[in-house]
């Protein structure tokens, strides 16, 4: 198939790597070149602008941080839509607003192009291993030949409804994680303060009702102290923000959400915004008067004898 993929930051890169890899003929654009070059070297054709990657393609998936991208990607003055042809389709798996995907597919089936939003779960490991979750909103016609092309990157694909219906539930996944994130963030900080052996105890908690993903994967990178992203800290609050609005519309209240945003905000402020969402433990660590010192060592925080965290310099 001839496909266009447009964005090649931490998911896009490894994704359009898979498309290549399983047999398509993708051409390629980002806004910084590098990753363009990086792309051909692996057999992708590298575009110049989203016209030239519409005018190659018959399918265009973008990966890009948040509507306005997708907009201006899309129908810029040197947008896909100047170029590519009816009957075409447009696969979005960036995280935007259901509101933005519902106006995004209207302009498209204006012009005669079908549309699935199809955001992903997973995360970078998900993105590298080929193994991604994938929540799709679409017709079915247009949602099964998206599914055509996004099988090189999933482990799984589920259609949940109309266009805009895969970034909903792209939003409730997004609380889920936050809140995890958190508690397991509150649970480290309470161990390493406690001076409980932190590695024994994820052990067994892994093992029990408390056992998740999240703790698995991020608990390990907030006791070595490694916050490189991963998942920045700006895109989840961007998708908190998501989350609160949908709920405002379908006037419900998620009060949970609305405080997680804030310790993320709290986070933003205190210049951890372009950090991995586990440095939300240094948000209760400020709460605490814990040590925050140091984003990356290979230990976590010693305990003094008065149960207090040693500072990290
Ligand atoms: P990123 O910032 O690493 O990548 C975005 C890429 O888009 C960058 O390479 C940037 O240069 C490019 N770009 C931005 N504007 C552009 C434009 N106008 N034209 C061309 N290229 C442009 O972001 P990411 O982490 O890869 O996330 C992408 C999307 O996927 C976001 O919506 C995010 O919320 C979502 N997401 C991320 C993860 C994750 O773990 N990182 C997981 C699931 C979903």
């Amino acid at each position: 198939m001839d496909l266009g993929f447009i964005g090649l930051g931490v998911m896009g890169e490894p994704m359009a790597g898979h498309l290549v890899a399983a047999g398509h003929d993708v051409v390629v654009f980002n806004r910084s070149h590098a990753k363009v070059q990086a792309l051909e070297s692996r057999g992708a054709v590298g575009g110049t602008s989203p016209a030239h990657v519409g005018e190659k393609a018959d399918v265009v998936i973008t990966m890009l941080p948040d509507s306005p991208e997708v907009d201006e990607v899309l129908f810029g003055t040197e947008g896909v839509v100047t170029t590519l042809r009816p009957g075409s389709l447009v696969i979005d798996c960036s995280t935007i607003s259901p509101d933005a995907a519902v106006a995004i597919g209207a302009r498209l089936a204006d012009r005669d192009i079908a549309f699935v939003d199809a955001p992903v779960s997973g995360g970078d490991a998900g993105a590298k291993a080929g193994t991604l979750a994938v929540m799709m909103g679409g017709d079915d016609e247009s949602v099964r030949r998206a599914g055509e092309v996004l099988t090189a990157v999933a482990a799984s694909l589920v259609h949940v409804g109309p266009v805009g219906a895969g970034q909903l539930v792209k939003a409730a996944n997004q609380m889920l994680v936050a809140g995890n994130i958190a508690l397991v963030a509150e649970a480290v900080t309470l161990l390493q303060r406690t001076g409980v052996d932190v590695e024994a105890a994820l052990a067994v908690l892994g093992g029990g009702l408390a056992a998740s993903k999240v703790l698995e994967m991020k608990a390990p990178k907030m006791l070595a102290r490694d916050f490189a992203p991963g998942f920045r800290v700006d895109l989840h609050h961007k998708d908190l923000k998501i989350a609160l609005a949908a709920a405002e519309q379908a006037r419900i209240a998620v009060p949970l959400t609305g405080v997680i945003t804030q310790l993320v905000q709290a986070l933003r402020s205190a210049g951890d915004g372009g950090l991995d969402h586990s440095a939300l433990i240094r948000a209760l660590e400020r709460l605490s008067g814990a040590a925050v010192e140091g984003t990356r060592s290979s230990t976590p925080h010693s305990v003094s004898e008065g149960g207090q965290p040693c500072r990290q310099h």
